[in-house]
């Protein structure tokens, strides 16, 4: 059978430990065999990095702007110990938040859902989308102790010389005092990535903020969701998909009681906290998939979990490991679908589902990696194999099907 041609470049950037392993093992058994695919290749790994000063990264995310689609490696973001333990020059920014803040995107967490693991929450059948917008609020906030009795104000300058302020309360003890901020430009963009993706996938979109306390901060968010929603509401209704606004506590209680197959706008702190809970629900942080989406319409897919840094260090001891590989191979498939989308390859587009079938059904059949096989309610044909067994069962399945 000959291979599906995709001509326009995917952007590969390439990462660390045990991810790479995978990486590798991945686009040598499931993408190159059956797809001819220009890959522009970025090593993000923790050593290039250190060598090109982290240039490399911001070379990646520009590549990433020129040709639209990405697909990325979990990556080490160094702390003091990588430092020591990879002899690195500095403390390099997380590669995720160089590229996220260079495209200016949104990320969107999609956990895959296989029928022989069943979610937390019983009545989800489809998978809950969770977009989280990253910026602001208390992740950029001013804090202060208050140590004895005072005042404390909210004061605004303006660059033309206004100035506003506002009491924030009378202390007649110690206590603490926290300012935090968002502008509109980053809330519109943030409501512009989740509507541009609840009409990519035919996803209703839900937002949700406490604007009955918060009246102005919270209802600003609100707002500009309703007067971005105008521009998308003809084809929003054309697909047949809707745009529901609710308060957060209204919205918790309605996607436990869901079949879940929506997309959760979420605040940064809300979507923070109910990424964690709605990957926790479907079984492991393995079946988590992550898709950055820019407001110019790039795409860099990737798997939400780490480097599986003790995996790693057992590899390298030579034992063979089961790590789980599927949001890996998820972020590939998902970069092959885009990029046959935009350049009109359907060929491609059927390779990415028959992929993720194939994959699923493996599991299904009860061949699984450890962490699954850990969580799975027992069946007969249950068992668990190491990362190289398990890709060769999908590929098996794949090749009867592709
Ligand atoms: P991790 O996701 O690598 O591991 C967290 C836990 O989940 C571990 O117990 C691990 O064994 C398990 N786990 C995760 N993925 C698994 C898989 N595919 N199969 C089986 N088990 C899996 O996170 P961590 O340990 O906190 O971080 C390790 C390194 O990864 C750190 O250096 C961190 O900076 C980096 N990191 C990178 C990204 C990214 O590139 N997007 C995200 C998170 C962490």
């Amino acid at each position: 059978k000959e291979k599906v041609c995709l001509r326009n470049p995917i952007v590969e950037m390439d990462g660390d430990e045990m991810t790479r392993i995978l990486w590798k093992m991945v686009k040598e058994t499931l993408i190159f065999p059956y797809i001819d695919i220009s890959l522009e290749y970025y090593d993000l790994g923790i050593q290039h990095r250190d060598e090109t000063d982290d240039k490399v990264t911001l070379d990646a995310a520009k590549a990433v702007e020129k040709h639209k689609v990405g697909v990325k490696c979990a990556t080490i973001t160094p702390n003091a110990e990588r430092v020591k333990e990879y002899n690195l020059k500095r403390e390099y920014k997380s590669p995720n938040a160089t590229i996220r803040g260079y495209l200016d995107g949104t990320v969107f967490r999609t956990p895959i859902m296989v029928e022989k693991i069943p979610p937390a929450v019983r009545n989800w059948k489809k998978p809950i989308t969770i977009a989280r917008h990253a910026y602001g609020d208390v992740y950029r906030n001013a804090e202060l102790r208050v140590p004895e009795p005072g005042t404390a104000e909210l004061v605004f300058r303006s660059h033309s010389g206004r100035v506003e302020t506002l009491k924030i309360a009378d202390f007649d003890g110690p206590g603490v005092i926290q300012g935090i901020h968002n502008t509109d430009a980053s809330i519109r963009s943030f409501a512009r990535a989740c509507f541009i993706f609840g009409l990519d996938r035919s996803l209703d979109v839900w937002f949700a903020t406490k604007d009955t306390i918060s009246k102005t901060y919270d209802a600003r968010f609100k707002e500009i969701f309703e007067e971005e929603f105008e521009t998308f509401r003809a084809r929003f209704e054309e697909k047949g998909i809707s745009y529901f606004y609710t308060l957060i506590d209204d919205a918790v209680a309605r996607i436990i009681k869901s079949e879940g197959g929506v997309l959760w706008a979420c605040k940064n702190y809300d979507g923070d906290v109910m990424s964690d809970m709605v990957a926790s629900a479907c079984g492991s942080l393995a079946m988590m998939t992550s898709v950055l989406v820019s407001p110019q319409g790039c795409f860099v897919y990737e798997a939400a979990h780490g480097t599986v840094q003790r995996h790693y260090y057992r590899y390298l001891k030579g034992e063979k490991t089961s790590t789980n590989p599927m949001a890996l191979i998820f972020a590939w498939t998902g970069a092959i679908r885009k990029r046959g989308e935009l350049d009109g390859v359907a060929e491609a587009v059927r390779f990415a589902d028959a992929l993720e079938q194939a994959a699923c059904q493996t599991i299904e059949a009860g061949i699984m990696t450890g962490d699954l096989a850990a969580i799975a309610p027992p069946f007969p044909e249950k068992r668990s194999v190491d990362s190289e067994t398990f890709l060769e069962a999908i590929k098996e399945r794949l090749d009867k099907h592709f």
